[in-house]
């Protein structure tokens, strides 16, 4: 691409740097090696190096060891970082520095008697805006997927250097094993992704002032060099569906059978295989659409779920396309999903190959929620700030970027860190926004373009909870055949879109415009609101800690919910009390802006200040008094051993969603509900009653996987009690000899991150001996990594809890046993699931904990067999189910596997048995190897 050089010049030579230390914390790690190549920018060629390892005072780890690849013998002679610091010092000299999350090496550095002042670049940050949608921003990750594989330039190197490798590489794959994660290779890697997020940065004429506005005021303008202008502008990708051809084929000849039939069309495709199980499945489905009926289908894993409802419903959208008419009414088949990944798979795999196959051309849209999209509104006027933070700033361009590369502002898409995703609290999409600042429905807003193309869609793709608006009178488009796959989080998911948080933080938020529009101007009235603002968010912050005061007084846990009797207490009377006195003191402040005179400009601000305002202020005493038709509770967030940082959160959703749920179901022609785990002991009875569905056509289509071969069960019935003080001890020992026993290839499934916690803690030392790696929640890296990692490691074990009971598909042996610590149920004292049973006089534990615990289970279970090929062990550690009355409904939802109930002695040998020896010898001389 040709781009146009800005005022800034891209400095003549750079430094890239990085370090291999023996912890993440500079206080107590140590420096192990220590790499500083400086590149000529023109020639891309290594000018000079200085790498060198370092002693170290304590023994490395062998997890330490693992990720570097130094042995301690590798550093018995070598002298200690401290040794180097002037001659790197002086090898740095003024250039401008890079590396990949430059602040944990300058910090390292820094700690270690090295203080860089140099401009730094960091590839982290920058590979963020460069790619705003990737998944990950690691390193070797960002290398393989986007830099071209080209020879890294490099002179022959002056000593014997583990840069050998990469100095002759085309890409990493090529490498010597053992290159990765060494200071001088990763420097290599990093200059070649500099280079390319350069190439990737030249922005049209448009953005350019922009990114330069945001630099400049956030003090990061060393950056500007690295972005150009293009001379030719972009193209964008609009959101419709990839190429499809013209052509039509003629709808009469495609059926079900032809498609997915033993001689059908999609036998003929790679990777294919035919399913009776997928036919009856997709045949039942266009009878339901033909029909006109709703129907419950629950599809075992392997059964080919996706493809069986694809099929009727395109085929029923073919047959019933109506002309093109600009002014005809339409209406719309709809797939909803609850995840994100299931709908990207839908949108950008399953679909296009399916059309591409059907030689059809339909149209096909993802909408989401108002709140998903991005207001260019809102950005533009942050984008006039005069002085930003490096994190805003950063998040800012990052948006710049996007908006040149995609029509979507779809907020879903962006990979956001924690930090980064508090900034769309300020920029997304919002009602009171739109009718203030776009009453003409801006036709350039990634949400009107989003709600135009789902209007001229033949299939759009939602979530749940906005499938649910789309059941109201007042939806976008009348809705036709309708698929709810996921089906099982429905209630959930319809429950969630009902939400009415209130926060100290969120009150800020609120706060933050009346003090804006008032703080600059003089008079005694802007300043009596200013002041006012101020004081109302003070009063809140002494309302919440009453309000915790109480919280903590009244329940033993950080949850309590408002029901009647603690409604009626003298002290909660006194909290309304205090709250009802707050409330009119907002009311005022409200007044006072509406009354205000404002420049035309502000206008718009102002108004939808108010609005948030008098928004807050109903949920506000909507929460005091209490609704009921809505559940609503006090949470106490203790994240952070900090008490100061702890906060108060007022929970707010809807008692029952059943009544929407029944306006969606009525306002459909057909729906199709779908899952792997939608029954209970084999029926439907419990998901039809929180779905409020009455008459619903019901069908199960069992796996196509051999179970009883394929699956082992073992439930282990002597384990102490989860409450004994020895289950700790059991677990961890149970962790090791599995993890030792399949040379890893495990995942355990826990409830709390405590347990997660202490296996880790009690493991680790043990399996890393073994060569074995360890991958935590919370603990060692982000649940997409990890899971990426666990697929490519084979010998690892992965520990997660409620987020890893779904959504994992590995087939093959990286994941072979399941381990169960207890069994999924909900914490106790849930507010919903209390509130519920009250409110549907119920029991709790029967009716709703039960069975949820029972479809989560089976969720778990899952995850062991994805393919015809797998084999492989689950283990549940929890044997306190089988002397309840519910065991047996427990043992007859559970797969039709081969199920042992055993003690912890027979654990081992049986499982042994299970795969047999040759197999496990296999596993451990693999783990040799590595
Ligand atoms: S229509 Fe709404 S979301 Fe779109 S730019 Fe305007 S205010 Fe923002």
């Amino acid at each position: 691409m040709k781009t146009t050089p800005t005022n800034k010049k891209f400095p003549s030579t750079l430094v890239g740097i990085d370090v291999e230390t023996t912890s993440l914390d500079p206080k107590t790690g140590e420096i192990i090696e220590v790499a500083a190549i400086r590149f000529d920018t023109k020639t891309g060629r290594v000018i000079d190096r200085y790498v060198e390892l370092c002693q170290s005072r304590a023994p490395l780890s062998s997890e330490i060891t693992a990720i570097t690849h130094i042995t301690n013998e590798m550093l018995t002679d070598k002298p200690p970082f401290s040794s180097y610091l002037k001659p790197l010092k002086k090898f740095i000299g003024r250039d401008t520095v890079f590396a990949h999350n430059a602040t944990f090496d300058i910090s390292y550095l820094a700690y270690h008697g090295l203080p860089i002042t140099n401009p730094v670049w960091d590839t982290f940050a920058l590979a963020s805006i460069a790619w705003p949608e990737t998944e990950s921003y690691n390193l070797g990750l960002l290398y393989s997927t986007y830099v071209e594989p080209a020879a890294v330039p490099v002179n022959k190197p002056k000593k014997q250097l583990r840069l050998k490798a990469a100095a002759k590489q085309s890409s990493p794959k090529d490498t010597e094993p053992g290159q990765e994660h060494r200071a001088g290779y990763d420097v290599l890697l990093t200059w070649r992704l500099l280079q390319t997020i350069r190439q990737k940065l030249a922005v049209s004429k448009s953005s350019y002032p922009k990114i330069k506005h945001v630099l400049e005021s956030a003090e990061l303008r060393h950056y500007l060099p690295i972005f150009t202008i293009q001379s030719a502008p972009q193209t964008k990708t609009p959101p419709a569906p990839p190429a499809q051809p013209n052509k039509s084929s003629d709808p009469s000849s495609l059926t079900v059978e032809n498609i997915l039939g033993p001689q059908g069309l999609l036998t003929k495709q790679p990777h294919f295989v035919y399913r009776e199980q997928q036919l009856a499945l997709a045949q039942s489905v266009m009878n339901v659409f033909n029909n006109d009926e709703i129907a419950l289908i629950e599809a075992g894993t392997g059964t080919g779920k996706t493809y069986g409802y694809l099929v009727p419903l395109l085929l029923r959208i073919i047959q019933d396309k109506p002309p093109a008419s600009p002014t005809a009414s339409r209406s719309v088949s709809i797939i909803s999903t609850y995840t994100k990944h299931l709908q990207d798979q839908l949108f950008d795999h399953d679909i296009p190959q399916l059309l591409r196959l059907l030689n059809v051309d339909l149209k096909v849209a993802v909408l989401k929620g108002r709140r998903n999209y991005l207001c260019t509104g809102r950005l533009a006027q942050t984008l006039q700030k005069t002085k930003f933070s490096t994190e805003e700033a950063l998040f800012l361009i990052k948006l710049i970027v996007w908006l040149e590369q995609t029509f979507s502002g779809d907020l879903e898409r962006l990979n956001l860190s924690h930090q980064a995703a508090r900034y769309t609290y300020h920029l997304h999409a919002d009602a009171v926004s739109c009718r203030h600042n776009c009453p003409s429905h801006n036709p350039t807003c990634p949400y009107n373009v989003a709600r135009y193309l789902a209007r001229q869609a033949d299939l759009v793709i939602v979530n749940h909870a906005l499938l649910v608006q789309l059941g109201s009178d007042d939806s976008i488009f009348a809705l036709d055949r309708t698929v709810i796959d996921e089906a099982h989080h429905l209630e959930d998911a319809a429950r969630d879109a009902t939400t009415r948080d209130l926060s100290a933080h969120m009150l800020a938020e609120v706060m933050a415009p009346f003090v804006q529009l008032t703080k600059k101007k003089d008079s005694p009235s802007h300043q009596h609101i200013v002041q006012e603002a101020q004081s109302i968010i003070d009063e809140y912050q002494q309302l919440f800690s009453a309000v915790a005061k109480f919280l903590t007084d009244q329940a033993r846990i950080n949850i309590l919910r408002l029901n009647p009797s603690v409604r009626r207490s003298t002290k909660w009377q006194r909290i309304v009390e205090q709250g009802t006195g707050w409330r009119s003191r907002l009311q005022f402040i409200i007044g006072l802006l509406q009354g205000m005179a404002t420049k035309s400009s502000e206008e718009n601000k102002r108004r939808e200040a108010i609005s948030e305002a008098e928004k807050f202020s109903r949920n506000f005493e909507a929460f005091l008094h209490g609704d009921p038709n809505r559940i609503q509770w006090l949470e106490l967030s203790t994240w952070s051993p900090n008490p100061t940082d702890h906060a108060v959160y007022l929970h707010d959703v809807s008692l029952s969603v059943q009544p929407s749920l029944a306006n969606l179901f009525t306002s459909t022609k057909s729906a199709v509900l779908t899952s792997a785990t939608l029954t209970i002991g084999g029926n439907y009875d419990y998901i039809k009653r929180r779905l409020g569905i009455n008459t619903a056509q019901e069908f199960i289509y069992g796996s196509s996987f051999d179970y009883k071969k394929q699956m082992l069960i073992y439930i282990v019935d002597d384990a102490p009690n989860p409450y004994d003080p020895s289950y700790q001890k059991f677990l961890t020992k149970q962790f090791i000899s599995l993890s030792k026993l399949t040379s890893g290839r495990l995942l355990g499934l826990f409830t709390s991150h405590q347990a997660v916690k202490d296996v880790y803690g009690g493991t680790n030392k043990e399996l890393n001996k073994a060569n074995i790696k360890l991958l935590a929640q919370k603990i060692t890296g982000g649940r997409h990594n990890m899971i990426k990692k666990f697929q490519q490691t084979h010998a690892s074990i992965l520990l997660g809890t409620y987020s890893f009971w779904e959504g994992i598909d590995i087939p093959g042996e990286s994941l072979s046993s399941v381990v169960i610590v207890k069994l999924p149920f909900s914490p106790p004292h849930d507010p919903v699931i209390d509130a519920i049973a009250e409110d549907e006089k119920i029991s709790t534990f029967t009716s709703l904990s039960v069975p949820t615990m029972i479809l989560r289970l089976r969720q778990g279970i899952g995850r062991l067999i994805r393919s015809q090929n797998d084999f492989g062990v689950v283990v549940i550690l929890d044997p306190r189910f089988l002397q309840q009355v519910y065991g047996q409904q427990v043992i007859s939802s559970l797969p039709p596997a081969t199920v042992h109930i055993g003690s912890t002695d027979d654990l081992l040998p049986t499982i042994k048995n299970w795969f047999g020896e040759k197999q496990l010898e296999q596993w451990k001389s693999d783990l040799t190897k590595r």
